[in-house]
C-alpha cells in the first residue's frame, strides 16, 4: 500500500480463506520480494473501492 510505507494486507477472504491461503501467501511473497507476482491480482487492489470498480463475485459460498 503506497500510502503507508511497509504496510501489506491480504484480507477479505469471505468463506474461502483456508483454501486460498497457500496461493495468496505465494503471491504476496512474490510481490514483497520481486515486486511482481506470477498471477495478476491487481483487480483485487484496495483502490477498486475508491475507483468504484467493484468485482462482483458470481459464486458466493
Ligand atoms: C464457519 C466458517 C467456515 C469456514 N470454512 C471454510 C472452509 O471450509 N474453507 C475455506 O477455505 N475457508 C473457510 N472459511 C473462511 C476462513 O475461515 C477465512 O477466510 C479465514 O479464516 C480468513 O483468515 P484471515 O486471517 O484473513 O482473517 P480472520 O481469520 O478473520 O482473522 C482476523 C483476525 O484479526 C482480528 N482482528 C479483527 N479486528 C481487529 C482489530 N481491530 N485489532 C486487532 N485484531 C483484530 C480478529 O480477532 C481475528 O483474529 C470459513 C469461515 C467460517 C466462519
Amino acid at each position: 500500500m503506497e500510502e503507508v510505507e511497509g504496510f501489506w494486507c491480504a484480507c477479505g477472504f469471505s468463506g474461502h480463506g483456508f483454501m486460498q491461503a497457500p496461493a495468496v501467501g505465494l503471491v504476496l511473497a512474490q510481490l514483497l520480494l520481486e515486486g511482481k507476482a506470477e498471477v495478476d491480482v491487481s483487480t483485487l487492489s484496495h483502490r477498486r473501492f475508491a475507483r468504484g470498480e467493484l468485482v462482483a463475485e458470481r459464486n458466493v459460498i
